[in-house]
């Protein structure tokens, strides 16, 4: 198995504009097709045309009627399609999450992201799917030497270079090797130094063809005890070489840089989940005009706080409120102002209220406060409180605002139901008093 190429792993479906497009149309096409990213095309380059770009276009100049060309876009790295992945590794240093895969004739034929290159190379088989051509690549050349060539020369080379083998080579094929094991030969025999290297070379050379994996090659080594393997083209002569020490190095580090790769890819999206997931749970639990809490989270955090009251043989208190005349202040003064109020409302609650007490939004202008270890006493004195900061209130336009409260003790054998209705019976109660006052019920 070989890695796939940039054509069996890109993406064909992609939507493509050109540089001369309006920007207001291309973001139709995008919407049309939900993507956020949109390919450019221009001659044979191309270019990325994100949300970003539309976005600080639309900072630059109302009226988007203008063509793409005035943008300065991304240009997108390309690969023709018929190449390995491998050749796109480079291109994860980059900060562009997108490839072109070309046609041979240099059209666009689809497009990869950084994910589905890494997704794609699994680690566990990259040893047996690496193979040793792709290794010679990327790795350094091995020198030629004749045949014919003095002994001291090439020992000369090798104390320069510091290199511990040469490949005798002859008509392109490898025909001997000369490794730092023949020079301690040489040395401990005091042998002629003059005499061509053919004379001390090991011949012939067991070689491995191109297309072996790594892990062939890692086996062969093992097998035959050699450092190195010598790698010859399907005609015989010399591709390259690699040492053993090599191959495990590149194969790893490679496999490490992949999984790195792939992991931060992994927590990025893992990061963003929890933060989704903490943005529907407050969408979910919240009034969107107040921000407090709404009657579903309200819910669950009573069955809460009534078990702890229950276990702990506390107390607790609900409160009722409801915005005296409120269908007043919309009439007379708008809706936009109604809201208003409530907002206030809601923002002089919690800044007066304690950390553990539990606000809600009732409903278009009634709110309910349950307020954990308070009793009865408490909370018509925080409800007289609250009642008397609501009257005192500075509001725009409106001149009074005025509350009417119930308050009820929870007791152990309430629900939410039973507690509200005694709250709401109480609330009705003070607004048959001539509003603006506390009754507890
Ligand atoms: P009462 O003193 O008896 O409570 O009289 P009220 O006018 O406050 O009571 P009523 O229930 O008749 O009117 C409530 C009004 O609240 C009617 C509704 O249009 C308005 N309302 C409900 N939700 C909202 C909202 O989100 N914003 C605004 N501005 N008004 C709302
Ligand atoms: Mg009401
Ligand atoms: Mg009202």
């Amino acid at each position: 198995m070989r890695f796939p190429t940039v054509g069996e792993i890109a993406t064909t479906k992609v939507v493509t504009v050109t540089r001369e497009s309006i920007l207001s149309e291309v973001i139709d096409v995008m919407c049309h097709h939900g993507h956020r990213n949109i390919i450019v095309e221009d001659r044979n380059s191309f270019f990325l045309l994100g949300i970003n770009d539309v976005l600080s276009a639309k900072m630059r100049v109302p009226n988007l009627d203008i063509s793409i060309a005035s943008l300065e876009l991304a240009k997108i790295p390309t690969v023709y399609k018929n190449e390995n992945i491998l050749s796109t590794i480079e291109y994860l240093n980059c900060n562009l999450e997108h490839i072109c895969a070309l046609n041979e004739d240099g059209t666009l034929y689809g497009i990869l992201t950084h994910t589905d290159i890494t997704s794609s190379i699994d680690p566990d088989t990259l040893m047996n799917s690496f193979c040793l051509d792709d290794f010679l690549k990327l790795g350094k050349r091995v020198k030629w030497i004749r045949k014919e060539t003095k002994t001291s020369v090439i020992l000369q080379e090798m104390i320069n270079n510091a290199t511990d083998s040469v490949m005798i080579v002859e008509e392109s094929k490898p025909i001997g090797i000369f490794t730092t094991k023949d020079v301690v030969k040489i040395i401990r025999k005091n042998l002629d130094v003059e005499a061509p290297i053919s004379t001390y070379m090991s011949s012939p050379v067991d070689t491995l063809g191109k297309e072996s994996s790594v892990k062939e090659a890692l086996d062969f080594l093992a097998q035959k005890h050699y450092k190195r393997v010598v790698v010859v083209n399907d005609d015989g002569s010399l591709s390259g070489m690699i040492t053993q020490k090599e191959l495990i190095s590149l194969a790893y580090s490679r496999w490490a840089m992949l999984t790195k790769e792939y992991q931060e890819e992994l927590g990025k999206i893992n990061e963003s989940l929890i933060k989704k997931n903490a943005q529907i749970e407050h969408l979910a639990s919240r009034d969107p005009l107040t921000n407090l809490y709404n009657r579903y989270k309200f819910s669950k955090l009573f069955e809460l706080s009534h078990k702890a009251m229950v276990e702990r043989e506390g107390v607790m208190s609900l409160v009722m409120v409801d915005v005296d005349f409120f269908k007043k202040i919309n009439d007379t003064y708008g809706h936009g102002v109604g809201d208003m109020v409530l907002v206030g409302i809601s923002e002089l609650f919690l800044s007066l209220l304690r950390e553990e007490d539990i606000v809600c939004r009732w409903g278009g202008e009634e709110f309910v406060i349950l307020l954990p270890s308070a009793n009865l006493k408490d909370a018509l004195s925080l409800a007289e409180k609250l009642r008397g900061r609501i009257e005192m209130m500075e509001m725009q336009s409106v001149h009074r605002v005025t509350a009417s409260f119930g308050v009820t003790q929870v007791r152990v054998d309430d629900d939410l139901k039973s507690a509200v209705d005694r709250a709401d019976n109480a609330l009705y109660g003070a607004k048959d008093a001539g509003r603006n006052c506390v009754v507890q019920n």
